[in-house]
């Protein structure tokens, strides 16, 4: 990789009590990419991306979020996480107050972002990914989906570095995955780099640059989606393909 990795994880190791959770897990993400976590339920693919934004601390190794080292103790975890973007599986809006005052919400009280552009630019962004018209509305008057949308847009307001997702269309009925979905696709045209946690196999292949298997905290296998799927080169690969296929 020639360029210095968005983010990258060095030798992380994590454990909950006398729970090994990530066994030394070496993962960099180059600019615009848009890498898939795929494994088992309990693989450890939530809690690398909770070390990704300090919600965890590592044990052991280290994260570089474009080359700063943001798991030495001294560095601020609210200015690291105001540079990362993260979605997870329920989306959370605050349900009294409107999608736009959602949206803007982080931008203004984080980054100090001015309400008024604040507002225009979350108008846009609503209205450039097709939810223009939910702007003034309240969450309760969305669906799942919609919602979920909204809180990518919330995530994305302010341009963060990279995008972290974690199972973002777990939550949701089957007929309103596709719409979020959309919405990553979209993403990824836009050159955003994302790192991306997902049971949807089918999705992983067409939207993923790279693909990783994690089992029991161990990156057993990466690379391209045609090879992951097509070909895997470990037994442990195929056995978990086969089981969620
Ligand atoms: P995945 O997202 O791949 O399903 P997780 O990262 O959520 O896996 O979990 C990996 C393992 O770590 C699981 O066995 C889970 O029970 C355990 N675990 C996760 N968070 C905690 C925690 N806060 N305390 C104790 N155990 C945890
Ligand atoms: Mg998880």
């Amino acid at each position: 990789m020639s360029a210095v990795p968005v983010i990258e994880a060095r030798g992380v190791r994590k454990r909950f009590d006398d729970h090994d959770v990530l066994r030394g897990l070496d993962l960099a993400v180059a600019p615009h990419e848009v890498v898939v976590l795929i494994g088992a339920s309990g693989s450890g693919k939530s809690t690398l991306l909770k070390t990704m934004n300090l919600i965890e601390r590592v044990d052991d190794g280290q994260i570089f979020l474009q080359g700063d080292d943001i798991t030495d103790p001294r560095v601020d975890a609210d200015s690291v996480r105001a540079r990362i973007g993260v979605v997870f599986q329920h989306f959370n809006l605050f349900p009294h107050m409107t999608v736009l005052d959602n949206v803007t919400l982080a931008a203004r009280k984080v980054h100090g972002m001015p309400k008024g552009e604040a507002r225009t630019r979350g108008r846009e962004l609503l209205e450039s990914l097709g939810l223009g018209d939910k702007a003034d509305e309240y969450p309760d008057r969305l669906s799942g989906g919609q919602q979920q949308r909204v809180a990518i847009v919330r995530a994305i307001l302010t341009e963060p570095e990279v995008l972290l997702l974690d199972e973002i269309t777990s939550a949701l009925d089957p007929q309103l995955v596709g719409e979020v979905l959309d919405l990553v696709r979209e993403l990824k045209r836009r050159g955003s780099t994302i790192v991306m946690a997902t049971h949807e196999m089918s999705f992983a292949r067409e939207v993923a640059d790279r693909v990783v298997f994690l089992k029991e905290g161990v990156l057993v296998e990466q690379g391209p989606p045609e090879q992951i799927f097509d070909a895997p080169q470990h037994p442990a690969t195929a056995e978990f393909l086969a089981r969620v296929r």
